[in-house]
């Protein structure tokens, strides 16, 4: 049961109020009864409406008192003389209760609809709160803070199951709530109140599975809001559960992946050279009569051999790099021939079989790029032109400036790219299907160029029709 509180100040003003009412009818204004009744009910509607019944209950009993001493005859006394004005004095004591009961419902139900509203709104900003994290730790951590922070209560607590751990909104919480009787409340099944420390408990369920315990102490909560609150914490928990459960066998089955293809592409590309240089020293020592050239010939297996590991172990290490963000670029402003002269010159000797035609729009701004980063992209761009592409075929290099940005294309006249394979080659150790067989590579060029451009906050891209070429592009901020 609720404890009536009255405040004295109010219940003065109620009694000052009908004492001016009397004093104004029985002395200055001479009305009839029938007014004095009328202007005493409006009196008890307002008071009923803004303070409540027991406010209105005290009002009438001294309304129908005042009425009786000084409106009906004989006045100045308690007694009535005409029956006819018992009638009336009752009917206005009944008329004065019944319409403080009704204004005292209404304002309970706007009091009630007031705080369900300030309610849900507040378990619609709590849901919002709990969708903000993707960690589970962090999740339980959070979730009795943010319940003090967003409803009238004073301390929260949580109990979960599955780790028989208990989550405060703050270390004195312990106190307050202590986690045996919170897992002994668990362990009964059943919501619980205490109303002595105004402590409220509602289980938390998945479906009909118990999975904890919340329990809020403080202003009283509805039992709704309660249940409410423990159904979005129960969701919530699930939720994040389950996405992190997903993140974690995606992240494994992607480094599962990862694993096959570098052990694909590193046992194929380094047996190669390896069997090469093998077979040279194998034939280089079992036959000295070799004559001079076959030596130099077997020599050179060698080295080409050895460089290609080399090149391969320096791509894996700057592939590991970059993923770390390891790489420090330096930008500066620059013109993009620059990066393009030091590509073309490293690329020489794969270019020879083609002819290079280099379209650069007259007076191109600088851009910002590191040099050396975006000749290493153009210098891959440039290698598989001409690996992909039959020798004799010429290569397009175009630069000119779209949309405020530089782009930069490579095109050749090779096989094309399939479409579903278009975004895949940027990805690590892709090699094209028809291509990985036959020509030699390792499938990290493309990743270590996306990689760069990104990093120079560009974007790479490719077109390409089969059997008519691809093309190749990155744009670069402009200086
Ligand atoms: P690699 O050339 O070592 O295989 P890349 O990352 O440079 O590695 O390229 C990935 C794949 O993209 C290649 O295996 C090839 O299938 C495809 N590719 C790249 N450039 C071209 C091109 N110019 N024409 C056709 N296919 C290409």
């Amino acid at each position: 049961m609720k404890a009536i509180r009255i405040s004295i100040p109010r219940l003065v003003i109620c009694v000052a109020v009908l004492a001016a009412i009397t004093a104004i009818y029985s002395r200055v204004l001479h009305v009839t009864a029938a007014t004095v009744t009328a202007t005493f009910l409006l009196d008890v509607l307002v008071i009923s409406a803004f303070w409540g019944l027991t406010y209105a209950l005290v009002t009438s009993l001294l309304a129908t008192l005042a009425f009786n001493y000084f409106f009906l005859p004989p006045f100045g006394t308690l007694t009535i003389a005409d029956p006819q004005n018992w009638v009336a004095l009752f009917a206005f004591l009944a008329t004065a209760l019944i319409a403080s009961q009704l204004a005292e419902r209404a304002r309970t139900a706007v009091l009630v609809a007031n705080r369900r509203r300030r309610e849900l709104e507040q378990l619609y900003l709590f849901s919002q709160q709990l969708l903000s994290t993707e960690n589970v730790l962090e999740l339980l951590n959070s979730i009795p803070r943010q319940i003090v922070g967003n409803f009238e209560v004073t301390a929260a607590a949580m109990f979960v199951s599955s780790s028989q751990k208990v989550y405060y909104s703050d270390l004195s919480v312990q106190e307050l709530i202590k986690s045996d009787e919170l897992k002994e409340m668990f362990g009964r099944g059943t919501p619980t109140t205490d109303p002595e420390r105004k402590l409220h408990a509602s289980i938390l369920r998945l479906g009909v599975r118990p999975i904890g315990l919340l329990a809020v102490a403080g202003e009283d909560l509805s039992r709704e809001t309660l249940d409410n609150m423990a159904n979005l914490i129960s969701i919530a928990i699930e939720h994040v559960r389950a996405a992190e459960n997903l993140n974690k066998s995606e992240a494994a089955r992607e480094s599962e992946r990862l694993r096959t293809a570098l052990l694909d592409s590193v046992t194929h590309e380094f047996r190669t050279p390896l069997t090469g240089i093998k077979g040279s020293v194998t034939t280089l020592r079992s036959n000295p009569a070799l004559d001079e050239s076959q030596r130099q010939e077997l020599l050179a297996i060698i080295e080409e051999g050895s460089d290609r590991i080399d090149r391969l172990i320096g791509e894996a290490a700057e592939m590991a790099q970059l993923d770390a963000g390891k790489v420090a670029l330096h930008i500066a402003p620059h013109d993009i021939s620059e990066a393009l002269d030091v590509a073309l010159e490293r690329c020489r000797q794969s270019l020879e079989h083609h002819a290079v035609d280099v379209k650069l729009q007259p007076d191109l701004p600088l851009v910002n790029m590191d040099v050396v980063r975006i000749a290493e992209v153009l210098q891959h761009f440039l290698t598989n032109a001409a690996k992909y592409s039959p020798p004799d075929t010429p290569i397009h290099i175009m630069s000119e400036i779209k949309d405020g940005q530089l782009i930069t294309s490579v095109s050749d006249h090779g096989p094309g790219i399939e479409s579903f394979e278009q975004s895949l080659i940027f990805e690590k150790f892709y090699r094209g299907q028809d291509q990985r067989s036959i020509v030699p590579g390792t499938g990290m060029g493309l990743p270590i160029s996306k990689a760069i451009i990104e990093a120079h906050a560009g974007a790479i891209g490719i077109t390409s029709q089969l059997g008519h070429g691809s093309v190749f592009s990155f744009t670069l901020p402009l200086a």
